[in-house]
């Protein structure tokens, strides 16, 4: 067991210092969060107008604070800001080379992972998962090498078993006999209708490479509500054979559909009528999270939209085509999994457990985070606000939690957040 540091002797007395709340609102505060499991809340979650109070004073209205006159809190080895997939790995790594080292990670939300959040749903005696934030890991037989395969290991994370039926039941909507489909609606193509059988496969498809069930482009295209002309164009443009740039070089061709919209390309460049472009228009937001008229044409058809093949620009789209394989290799709640392997990892008694399996159901303790004594703590709902070098070489770090101010100290640390705060929090950076 270490020392009672004076963090935690200031948490119980709750000494306000530079602080916005009164010590009634911060005890408050810290008591409605005392038992609380953040992935169970319900309403609006993660990066909340209270998860961002602080830094938003900080970068939009200029507040800066000072931490000369505080004395450290605490000391560490190394002090980490973001308890996203970075950060954590960060601490992984840097207990893994140095098993002794005190670490302490901050992180401004309620729950750790960054975009790799939980969802809990109790329906009933049932358990519901679903992420709050990034799904899948992206092709890892081939993108999840060296370090992070060694780190995937250690964790006793084996992404190919998503490969077996078992696990992941690719085979339960095509054995129901039921393929990818595309709903046309009544406002745009003057009728509601559903045609299934849809040839069009894009990047991270849980039914990639096959598509079962899929139609060829002119038989699909035949159930379509759209005009003949519109289907022609169609029906082209998938066959692939037309240079729709014919006569120009492949630098122009690049330069022209990085600065044109895909919906620009389809209208004018390939001179398709409106309705054929609105037969793509919102199947671009499941993976970008805009229309196509808002995704450069090279972008769009790296990802698979159709126009590209005769173009001869293969070499110079984006994508890699091992991406094209199945979009399966994720946990119930997506990456969050990640984030909660490297978490009981690196805090032990957060968290029973060794294997994949357990760590998809365990129920992670959260008061044992940040535990006096232990070796490493992750502190929620702690926002740095200043980071900057010691003159003992080292690191001070200060940051705010329920409206006080704190100062902690390290050997080094490890900013893994967003960089466009960074300088405001960090000025030493380079930007
Ligand atoms: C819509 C979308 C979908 C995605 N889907 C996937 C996917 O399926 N698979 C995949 O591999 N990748 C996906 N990604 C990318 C992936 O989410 C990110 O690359 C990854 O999660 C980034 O991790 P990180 O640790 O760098 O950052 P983050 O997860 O953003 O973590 C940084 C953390 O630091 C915190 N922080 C920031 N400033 C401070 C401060 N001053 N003090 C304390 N804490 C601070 C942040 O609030 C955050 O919690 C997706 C991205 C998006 C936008």
């Amino acid at each position: 067991m270490g020392e009672i540091s004076r963090r935690d002797f200031l948490n119980g007395a709750a000494l306000t210092i530079a602080a916005s709340l009164t010590p009634f609102e911060q005890l408050k505060a810290q008591a409605a969060r005392r038992g609380v499991y953040p992935p169970a809340l319900a309403g609006l979650r993660g990066s909340t107008d209270e998860a961002y109070a602080v830094i938003h004073e900080v970068a939009r209205e200029g507040r800066r604070y000072s931490i000369d006159t505080l004395e450290a809190d605490e000391r560490y080895d190394l002090v980490i800001v973001g308890s996203g997939l970075a950060g954590l790995t960060a601490a992984w790594t840097y207990r893994d080379r140095q098993p002794n080292a005190r670490i302490l990670i901050l992180d401004n939300h309620d729950d750790f992972g960054g975009h790799a959040r939980r969802n809990e749903f109790r329906v009933g005696k049932r358990l519901l998962l679903s992420y709050g934030g990034s799904e899948s890991m992206v092709a890892p037989a081939s993108h999840y090498s060296g370090d992070l395969a060694n780190i995937l290991s250690a964790l006793r994370l084996r992404p190919e078993r998503f490969e077996r039926e078992s696990v992941f039941h690719r085979k339960l909507y095509p054995g129901l006999g039921l393929s990818k489909s595309v709903f046309f609606d009544r406002e745009h193509f003057g009728e509601d209708r559903l045609v299934t059988g849809d040839p069009l496969l894009l990047g991270f498809d849980e039914f990639a490479p096959l598509n079962p069930g899929a139609r060829t482009p002119d038989a699909f295209l035949a159930d379509c509500p759209l005009s003949n002309e519109a289907r022609r164009g169609l029906s082209e443009l998938f066959a692939g054979m037309r240079d729709y740039m014919a006569g120009q070089t492949t630098e122009q061709k690049v330069a022209t559909l990085a600065r044109t919209s895909y919906r620009t390309f389809l209208t004018d460049t390939c001179k398709l009528p409106a309705a054929a472009a609105d037969f793509f228009q919102g199947r671009s937001s499941d993976n970008f999270g805009y229309g196509i008229d808002a995704i450069a044409a090279i972008d769009a058809m790296s990802e698979g939209f159709p126009g590209a093949a005769a173009l001869n620009i293969q070499e110079r789209m984006g994508g890699h085509a091992d991406d094209r394989g199945p979009y399966i290799h994720h946990f119930p709640d997506g990456n969050a999994s990640l984030a909660r392997a490297l978490v009981r990892s690196l805090v032990a008694d957060a968290a029973p457990g060794r294997t994949m399996d357990d760590l998809v159901s365990t129920v992670f303790d959260y008061s044992a985070l940040d535990r006096l004594g232990a070796q490493v703590r992750l502190r929620l709902n702690s926002t740095a606000v200043v980071v900057r070098n010691a003159r003992d070489g080292g690191v001070d770090v200060g940051y705010v939690r329920d409206g006080t101010l704190r100062r902690v100290s390290a050997r080094n640390a490890v900013i893994a957040t967003y960089n466009s705060v960074m300088p405001f929090v960090c000025p030493e950076l380079e930007p």
